[in-house]
């Protein structure tokens, strides 16, 4: 882990916890939670933050629904979004949405939201979903299925046709094997300006998820939702501050 980001956490959890201490945030507000990976290594996580063990993933989860609770917050489905509530999120599409997270949230009660890279369910990758195991996924009741580019790649450094492209294949491809409509995405790494949000738009998507930090109030844009990320290492108490939203000044700093 780089010590710079090392620090900026650091500094964060403390004035995470001053703020806990003096403010109360709105709670008519939703927001959206961003994992990653639960048990499979991740490309390009640099700060080693998007693996959860199993375990640590419950932790977080238990963290998240004591928030919850502490904030008369229900769990809500993407498809529910202005409603109030927290959206429990899943970027990429790691095979361990099958085995670990669904039956960790199912026994809960929590929905939960999965955007799914298009590409990998053929790449023959261990660690991504393939096709058999998404349908897997997609039957599980409180599962929701969106696209989340189809090669993954930063859709706001490709020419436009490249880019309409892309996000048309990426909802098509995941509308075919799964006989549903699929409406809704998250930009891959985050990265989208006004072309990609349009482009998205146009290619049929009504929610997108960004990786900007916030809570997504109703009059937020639905391309354009705030997420809260959750990390490897965050302490209970930091999970609880981040949903509680005392860490809703860090997207100013990130
Ligand atoms: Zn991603």
């Amino acid at each position: 882990m780089s010590t710079a980001f090392l620090v900026k956490r650091r500094g964060a959890a403390v004035l995470g916890g001053l703020d806990a201490a003096v403010r109360r945030h709105p709670t008519d507000q939703t927001r959206l939670v961003t994992f990653h990976a639960v048990g499979n290594r991740v490309d390009g996580d640099i700060h080693r933050i998007y693996d959860l063990t199993p375990a640590e993933f419950r932790r977080h989860v238990d963290a998240i629904a004591g928030a919850a609770a502490e904030a008369g917050l229900p769990f809500r489905r993407l498809g529910e979004w202005p409603a109030p509530g927290i959206v429990v999120t899943f970027d990429d599409g790691y095979a361990d949405l099958v085995g670990t997270v669904a039956p960790v949230l199912s026994e809960r009660g929590i929905p939960f939201h999965c955007f799914v890279t298009g590409d990998r369910l053929d790449a023959g990758d261990h660690r991504y979903l393939d096709r058999a195991a998404l349908a897997e996924l997609a039957a599980v009741p409180l599962a929701g299925i969106g696209a989340h580019g189809w090669r993954h790649a930063p859709l706001d450094a490709m020419q436009p046709g490249e880019r309409d492209h892309d996000l048309r294949a990426s909802r098509s491809s995941l509308e075919d094997l799964l006989q549903r409509t699929v409406d809704t995405m998250s930009y891959p790494y985050g990265r989208v300006n006004g072309e990609v949000r349009g482009a998205a738009q146009r290619a049929g998507f009504a929610r997108a998820a960004c990786s900007t930090w916030g809570f997504a109030p109703p009059e937020s844009d639905p391309l354009l939702l705030p997420r809260i990320d959750l990390w490897a290492g965050d302490s209970p108490r930091t999970v609880r501050h981040k949903v509680l939203g005392h860490w809703n000044w860090f997207g100013r700093l990130s």
